[in-house]
This record gives C-alpha cells, sequence and structure tokens, in this order.
C-alpha cells in the first residue's frame, strides 16, 4: 500500500513539472505585449480621432483639415457650433477634426497667436487648417473645405460674410495648408483685444506672392450663405486700444509670428458634445510686455473717449 502511494506521489509531481514546463515554454514564446494598433483605416498613425466619411468607391482624401476654432467664454456657440459642423461637413468626403483653442490666461483675447499655437500642435497630423470662428456657420452646402493647394481658400468671402465686405477681408473661415502658413510665418503675436489680426495677415499673404480665393458662382448672398449666431449686445467686441496699440497694430508685423509665439499648452481634452468628438486644447500664453503692453489695458489706459465712441459703433453695427 505504502509503495503504491509513493509511486502515485511521484507520478503527480512529475506531471506537475511537465506541466509547469509546458507552461514556462507557451510564455517564452509569446511576445511579451501586443501593442493597441492606433492606426486609421489607411493604416496611418492617428493620433487625434478623425471623421472620415466612405463614399461607394471608398474613397479617402489625401489631406488632413484641422478646424482651428479659436476660442474664450462662447459656450453656448460651441453648443450649436459642433453638431452643426459634423452634420455640414459629413456631406463632403474629407477627413477633418475639430480643435477648440481654448485661451486660458488672463490676457486679453488673441486670436492669431491662438491659431498660430493651434497650427504648432497640430501639424505633424494635419495636412492644412480652416482658421473658423465658433459662431459663423456655413448654410450653404455649395461652400466646400477642400485643401487648399495653390493658396489660401477664404470660404467666408466678403461677397458672402453677414457682416464684412471690404476686398481684402479674410477673417471668418479661412483655409490655408501646412507649407502656406509656415511660409508667411503664421500670424502675429501683436493682436490683443479684438480686430486687424486677419488684415495684418491678409498682407503676410500678398507679401509672399500667395493669391487668395473665394468661393464662386455660389447661389445664396451675405444674408443666407452664413448663420453668424453672435449676440452683439452679450457678446461685446473688446475694442479698447491702449498704449500704442493703435499705431502699431496698423502695420504689417515683421517681428512676431510661428516662430516665437510664446505660450504653455497645460491640457489637451477630449469631448463629445451631442456626438461630435473634438479636442479643446487649452492654452495659456504669454504676453512680452515690453513688445506688446497692451495684452492687459489698465482702466486708466487709453483716451476713455475713444474707448465709448468705437464702442458705440461697433454695437450700431
Ligand atoms: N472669440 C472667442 N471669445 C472672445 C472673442 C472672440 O471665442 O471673447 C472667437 C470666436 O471664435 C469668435 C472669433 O473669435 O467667433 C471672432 O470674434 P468675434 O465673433 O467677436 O468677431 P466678429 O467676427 O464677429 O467681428
Ligand atoms: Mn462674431
Amino acid at each position: 500500500m505504502k509503495v503504491f502511494w509513493k509511486s502515485l506521489r511521484l507520478k503527480y509531481i512529475f506531471i506537475c513539472i511537465f506541466i509547469t514546463f509546458g507552461i514556462s515554454c507557451l510564455i517564452g514564446i509569446t511576445p511579451i505585449s501586443i501593442d493597441e494598433c492606433k492606426c486609421d483605416a489607411n493604416g496611418t498613425s492617428n493620433h487625434y480621432g478623425s471623421h472620415r466619411i466612405m463614399n461607394n468607391k471608398s474613397r479617402k482624401s489625401k489631406h488632413r483639415l484641422a478646424i482651428l476654432v479659436p476660442f474664450r467664454d462662447r459656450f453656448e456657440e460651441l453648443l450649436i457650433f459642433a453638431p452643426h459642423m459634423q452634420k455640414f461637413l459629413a456631406k463632403q468626403d474629407l477627413d477633418y477634426h475639430i480643435f477648440i483653442l481654448h485661451q486660458i490666461d488672463r490676457y486679453r483675447f488673441n486670436r492669431a497667436s491662438l491659431i498660430n499655437v493651434g497650427f504648432l500642435e497640430v501639424k505633424k497630423d494635419f495636412d492644412y487648417i480652416a482658421m473658423h470662428d465658433v459662431d459663423l456657420l456655413p448654410m450653404n452646402n455649395e461652400l466646400l473645405y477642400n485643401y487648399p493647394e495653390k493658396g489660401p481658400f477664404h470660404v467666408s468671402s466678403p461677397e458672402l460674410h453677414p457682416r464684412y465686405h471690404y476686398p481684402t477681408f479674410v477673417g471668418g473661415i479661412l483655409l490655408v495648408n501646412r507649407g502656406h502658413f509656415t511660409l508667411v510665418n503664421g500670424m502675429s503675436n501683436k493682436y490683443w483685444g479684438w480686430g486687424l489680426e486677419d488684415d495684418e495677415f491678409y498682407v503676410r499673404l500678398k507679401e509672399a506672392g500667395l493669391k487668395v480665393t473665394r468661393p464662386q458662382n455660389v447661389s445664396t448672398g451675405t444674408q443666407n450663405t452664413f448663420k453668424h449666431i453672435h449676440d452683439r449686445s452679450h457678446r461685446k467686441r473688446d475694442m479698447t486700444k491702449c498704449f500704442n496699440q493703435r499705431e502699431v497694430t496698423r502695420k504689417r508685423d515683421r517681428q512676431t509670428g510661428l516662430n516665437n509665439v510664446s505660450y504653455k499648452l497645460t491640457g489637451t481634452i477630449k469631448m463629445t458634445i451631442a456626438d461630435t468628438a473634438l479636442t479643446v486644447l487649452n492654452i495659456s500664453l504669454m504676453c512680452d510686455k515690453s513688445i506688446t503692453p497692451w495684452c492687459e489695458c489698465d482702466k486708466m489706459d487709453g483716451p476713455t473717449e475713444v474707448k465709448q465712441k468705437e464702442r458705440k459703433r461697433s454695437e450700431s453695427m
């Protein structure tokens, strides 16, 4: 009996050693980690999720579009903007992603610097940008957001924009490819507060010999091509001018741009608004007060009279 138990125990020990050896061998030939594929349908790296509509031929646009939306304190507008853009762009064969460039510092709003930062943060993954106001909604499906190969494409042309009609206007919605935006050193960083940064950008484009094109033969006009969801009594434009801001911002800036925008990216938040995926970049801009002291206009600075006049003018528009 004793001999029987002894041989049974030996058998078990032998089987155990055999199983352990087998398992060790299996672990040995299995790769240590299985990398999760972060690839899109093309097999290319896809850092940010993007919307892509595949048509029957499953054709994919070659170029990726980053929609850059300068933003602060316009949440109501964003709630309308995001789902609207998704619905509007779903009709076009585009590979795009929306970035909300959220200015979180306490300086005056700086649309151009935010666009510079947005560009720097996405340029690795995207081939062209749309500088896009959050409150300007394209309504006509004839407005195309295709890759602007030859030069910037101004979607919100002065012939179609509800408010701005001068021929050199390039604000609102402007598509620019990566090469051209780099070529002109992006936008000036001197424009704190409302206005003129887009006009300065037009001069950069012109000096670089880039021709701005615009939608042609559109069936709608200034009243029905875009919806400008801007409540001017609630969203007052910051038209204050202090120090020598007025004088400096009327001139072409050769000192600042993409190469020297100063900022900290304090957070990247992926979110969805009514099923529309977007990425919020929390941007803290820095201001060199020896160059642009007007990034903070003290209430005592600047002629009050001028401020009041300008405010009146803007409110009557
Ligand atoms: N903007 C913002 N917060 C501000 C000021 C401006 O988010 O305090 C952004 C927003 O995208 C807006 C764009 O900058 O659509 C242009 O500003 P605004 O609408 O005041 O200019 P408009 O084109 O109506 O003169
Ligand atoms: Mn507006």
